[in-house]
Protein backbone atom coordinates (compact mmCIF):
# COMPACT_ATOMS: atom_id res chain seq x y z
CA UNK A 1 0.00 0.00 0.00
CA UNK A 2 2.97 2.52 0.72
CA UNK A 3 4.48 2.09 -2.86
CA UNK A 4 0.52 2.51 -4.19
CA UNK A 5 0.27 5.63 -2.62
CA UNK A 6 3.39 7.16 -3.97
CA UNK A 7 3.06 5.75 -7.77
CA UNK A 8 -0.42 6.11 -8.28
CA UNK A 9 -3.16 8.25 -8.73
CA UNK A 10 -6.32 6.05 -8.72
CA UNK A 11 -6.32 3.19 -6.62
CA UNK A 12 -8.95 -0.34 -7.36
CA UNK A 13 -9.27 -2.47 -4.58
CA UNK A 14 -10.05 -6.06 -5.52
CA UNK A 15 -11.44 -8.99 -2.93
CA UNK A 16 -11.64 -12.45 -4.56
CA UNK A 17 -11.64 -10.73 -7.26
CA UNK A 18 -14.24 -8.58 -7.47
CA UNK A 19 -13.49 -4.72 -7.78
CA UNK A 20 -14.66 -3.78 -4.32
CA UNK A 21 -13.41 0.09 -4.22
CA UNK A 22 -12.11 2.63 -6.47
CA UNK A 23 -11.03 6.04 -6.09
CA UNK A 24 -8.46 8.74 -6.31
CA UNK A 25 -5.50 7.77 -3.75
CA UNK A 26 -5.78 10.24 -1.24
CA UNK A 27 -9.60 9.79 -1.04
CA UNK A 28 -8.89 6.24 -0.25
CA UNK A 29 -6.57 6.49 2.07
CA UNK A 30 -8.26 9.13 3.79
CA UNK A 31 -11.77 8.25 3.62
CA UNK A 32 -12.54 4.19 2.55
CA UNK A 33 -15.77 3.16 2.18
CA UNK A 34 -15.40 -0.48 1.56
CA UNK A 35 -14.85 -2.27 5.10
CA UNK A 36 -12.05 -4.37 3.11
CA UNK A 37 -10.36 -1.43 1.91
CA UNK A 38 -10.11 0.03 5.76
CA UNK A 39 -9.16 -3.11 7.28
CA UNK A 40 -6.10 -2.99 5.04
CA UNK A 41 -5.67 0.79 6.01
CA UNK A 42 -5.83 -0.05 9.40
CA UNK A 43 -2.91 -2.91 9.49
CA UNK A 44 -0.45 -0.79 8.15
CA UNK A 45 2.66 -0.26 10.55
CA UNK A 46 2.44 3.88 10.52
CA UNK A 47 -1.55 3.42 11.33
CA UNK A 48 -1.40 0.60 13.79
CA UNK A 49 -2.10 1.55 17.55
CA UNK A 50 -1.11 -1.60 19.14
CA UNK A 51 2.23 -3.67 19.40
CA UNK A 52 0.73 -6.04 16.91
CA UNK A 53 -0.44 -5.48 13.51
CA UNK A 54 -4.61 -6.06 13.10
CA UNK A 55 -5.16 -8.93 11.02
CA UNK A 56 -8.53 -9.91 9.37
CA UNK A 57 -9.99 -13.15 10.50
CA UNK A 58 -10.26 -15.92 8.06
CA UNK A 59 -9.29 -16.59 4.05
CA UNK A 60 -10.52 -15.35 0.71
CA UNK A 61 -12.81 -17.56 -0.57
CA UNK A 62 -11.72 -19.72 -3.01
CA UNK A 63 -13.29 -20.77 -6.95
CA UNK A 64 -15.33 -23.32 -5.21
CA UNK A 65 -15.87 -22.13 -1.71
CA UNK A 66 -17.98 -18.61 -2.36
CA UNK A 67 -20.20 -17.65 -0.05
CA UNK A 68 -23.49 -16.79 -1.29
CA UNK A 69 -24.01 -13.04 -0.72
CA UNK A 70 -20.82 -10.67 -0.37
CA UNK A 71 -17.44 -12.09 -0.60
CA UNK A 72 -16.51 -10.77 2.20
CA UNK A 73 -18.76 -11.04 4.28
CA UNK A 74 -17.37 -14.19 6.40
CA UNK A 75 -14.72 -12.01 7.52
CA UNK A 76 -16.48 -8.30 7.63
CA UNK A 77 -17.30 -6.93 10.90
CA UNK A 78 -20.14 -4.47 9.50
CA UNK A 79 -22.26 -7.62 7.94
CA UNK A 80 -26.11 -7.43 8.61
CA UNK A 81 -28.56 -10.65 7.30
CA UNK A 82 -28.96 -9.13 3.56
CA UNK A 83 -24.87 -9.27 3.24
CA UNK A 84 -25.63 -12.87 3.12
CA UNK A 85 -28.00 -12.20 -0.34
CA UNK A 86 -25.90 -9.87 -1.98
CA UNK A 87 -23.95 -6.46 -2.03
CA UNK A 88 -24.81 -3.06 -3.46
CA UNK A 89 -22.41 -0.51 -5.70
CA UNK A 90 -22.28 2.21 -4.62
CA UNK A 91 -21.69 5.72 -6.61
CA UNK A 92 -18.60 7.17 -7.42
CA UNK A 93 -19.33 9.78 -3.77
CA UNK A 94 -18.60 6.30 -2.13
CA UNK A 95 -15.77 5.15 -4.36
CA UNK A 96 -17.99 2.65 -5.99
CA UNK A 97 -17.77 0.19 -3.35
CA UNK A 98 -19.40 -2.45 -3.37
CA UNK A 99 -21.10 -2.84 0.05
CA UNK A 100 -24.45 -2.10 1.48
CA UNK A 101 -22.82 -0.02 4.66
CA UNK A 102 -20.14 2.04 3.29
CA UNK A 103 -18.31 3.47 5.91
CA UNK A 104 -17.34 7.33 5.67
CA UNK A 105 -20.52 8.58 4.15
CA UNK A 106 -20.38 10.79 1.61
CA UNK A 107 -18.22 14.11 1.04
CA UNK A 108 -20.10 17.45 1.38
CA UNK A 109 -20.05 18.66 -1.88
CA UNK A 110 -20.15 15.14 -3.48
CA UNK A 111 -22.77 14.02 -6.36
CA UNK A 112 -26.14 12.80 -5.13
CA UNK A 113 -27.27 11.51 -8.61
CA UNK A 114 -27.43 7.74 -7.36
CA UNK A 115 -29.18 8.56 -3.99
CA UNK A 116 -31.89 10.77 -6.02
CA UNK A 117 -32.75 8.21 -8.68
CA UNK A 118 -33.30 5.61 -6.03
CA UNK A 119 -35.48 7.82 -4.25
CA UNK A 120 -37.36 8.67 -7.22
CA UNK A 121 -38.11 4.58 -8.16
S1 LIG B 1 -21.90 -5.78 1.95
FE1 LIG B 1 -22.01 -6.25 4.13
S2 LIG B 1 -20.62 -7.96 4.44
FE2 LIG B 1 -20.12 -7.04 2.47
S3 LIG B 1 -18.50 -5.61 2.91
FE3 LIG B 1 -20.41 -4.47 3.02
S4 LIG B 1 -21.04 -4.55 5.18
FE4 LIG B 1 -19.47 -6.12 4.87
Amino acid sequence: MGVVAEMAERVQVQYAGQKVEEQGVADLFARPHHPYTAALLSALPERANARRLPSIPGVVPGLYDRPPGCLFEPRCTHATDICRQGATRQGPELGYALCNHPLNGARKGAPKQRRKAKAAS
